[in-house]
């Protein structure tokens, strides 16, 4: 891909030298547009915008929003201004949002020197982006964020016609986009999705001639209903399932995959890792993995001595020359050791990497085994990772 602008050094290949990187992650750019499309088609009429937040979901900010971008996407999502900031040397023509609010007034010169529209959720917001002024003779441009349920950030419904009322007559900002998010898109049959599809319907039609919109990952896949003018997904761009039960019709993205350091024998009898929680039931082999939970492969996956075990889904799985391997053992900071012993002696050697998610363990089984979701997951990998973008052409 040309003209790419490294956002850090492990923007486009990994802090560490393959060689001796504890593990590697591979980032497929052409499952990323994919999955863009996947996305337009299913929402169309209504454009797909890309929610790039907290580095891109972890994937790194700067190859995934240009990929978008070459794709056809024009507006963007952020959480912070200093991630819009990033962005604009990413993308100079894109319409970044910037989703968590303004930061008050000393935030504001920030927005218009690097030209980030923020998502106003609040009186005071709206009143500190108003107080800057116009840009000569047009006044700034900003959504306005209105709250049908979530409590999270947003004006309640009647400070929002409140708002709209008063800037027809004042004209003090230009509102680009409504929005609203919803709080269990995941869950097609909770009764909240109507509710606030309606509550946000209700505001909708006083802000006549402003585009609107409400759909996250999930929402698209709700219902058309819930598409309006613009949808923001993230997680699915990524690979992540949008729906909890369905199928997940998305591009894996993301591969993770930690370096085997050691392979061990062991005895019936011993037990494997800190607090000595797993006995081995039999003769082992046991490959020991240079990836911990300070990589983002969370210890509640550790096949015992942790609280979830006591609870819920078997330990996390990895992947190797065709097979499924059971994490044994704690997780520890800096290594896992996965239980190798039906592969047969031999099979597995130092060197070799065993994949934690992508097309072999799908990153939402791995989130769950983990005693979390694929959006912790992504944004849990940390810095250690050799990185490689593939899929894209120059
Ligand atoms: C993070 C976020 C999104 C994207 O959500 P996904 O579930 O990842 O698709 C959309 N809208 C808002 C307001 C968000 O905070």
């Amino acid at each position: 891909m040309s003209g790419w602008i490294p956002l850090s050094v492990d923007a486009t290949h990994g802090g560490a030298d393959p060689r001796l990187a504890g593990g590697r992650l591979t980032i497929d750019l052409a499952a990323l547009a994919e999955n863009y499309h996947l996305l337009s088609r299913m929402a169309a009429p209504a454009r797909v915008a890309g929610v790039v937040k907290a580095d891109g979901y972890g994937l790194g900010v700067g190859p995934v929003a240009q990929t978008l971008w070459r794709e056809g996407c024009r507006e963007f999502f952020v959480a912070l201004p200093e991630e819009g900031i990033a962005l604009r040397s990413v993308l100079p023509d894109a319409t970044i949002y910037v989703l968590n609010g303004l930061f008050g007034a000393e935030a504001v010169p920030a927005y218009v020197a690097h030209r980030l529209t923020p998502v106003l959720g609040s009186s005071s917001d709206i009143a500190s982006w108003e107080a800057f002024g116009w840009d000569g003779d047009v006044p700034r441009p900003c959504a306005i964020h209105v709250d049908t349920g979530m409590n999270r950030l947003g004006l309640t419904s009647d400070e929002a016609l409140r708002f709209i009322q008063e800037n027809a007559l004042t004209g003090a900002v230009t509102p680009l986009l409504l929005m609203s998010h919803l709080a269990c898109a995941d869950t097609p049959d909770h009764p909240l999705n109507l509710r606030q599809r309606e509550s946000f319907q209700a505001v909708r039609a006083a802000f006549a001639s402003v585009e609107s919109s409400l759909a996250n990952s999930a929402g698209i896949f709700l219902d058309s209903a819930f598409a309006f003018d613009l949808v923001r997904p993230g997680i699915a761009l990524y690979g992540g399932s949008p729906a909890s039960a369905a199928l997940n019709p998305m591009q894996p993205v993301v591969t993770a995959e930690a370096r085997v350091v050691q392979v061990r024998h062991a005895k019936a009898g011993e037990t494997v890792s800190y607090g000595a929680h797993e006995t081995l039931r039999r003769d082992s082999l046991l490959a020991v993995t240079s990836i911990g939970y300070a990589d983002g492969y969370h210890r509640a996956g550790s096949s015992a001595g942790v609280p979830l075990r006591d609870t819920s889904a078997p330990a996390a799985e990895g992947f190797i020359h065709g097979k499924r391997v059971p994490v044994t053992g704690r997780i520890t900071m800096d290594m896992t050791i996965f239980d190798v012993t039906d592969l047969g002696a031999g099979a597995v050697a130092i060197g070799d990497h065993i994949e934690l998610f992508g097309r072999n363990v799908p990153i939402d089984e791995a989130a769950a085994a983990t005693g979390t979701i694929a959006y912790e997951l992504l944004t849990s990998l940390g810095r250690r990772y050799h990185r490689r973008y593939v899929g894209f052409s120059e």
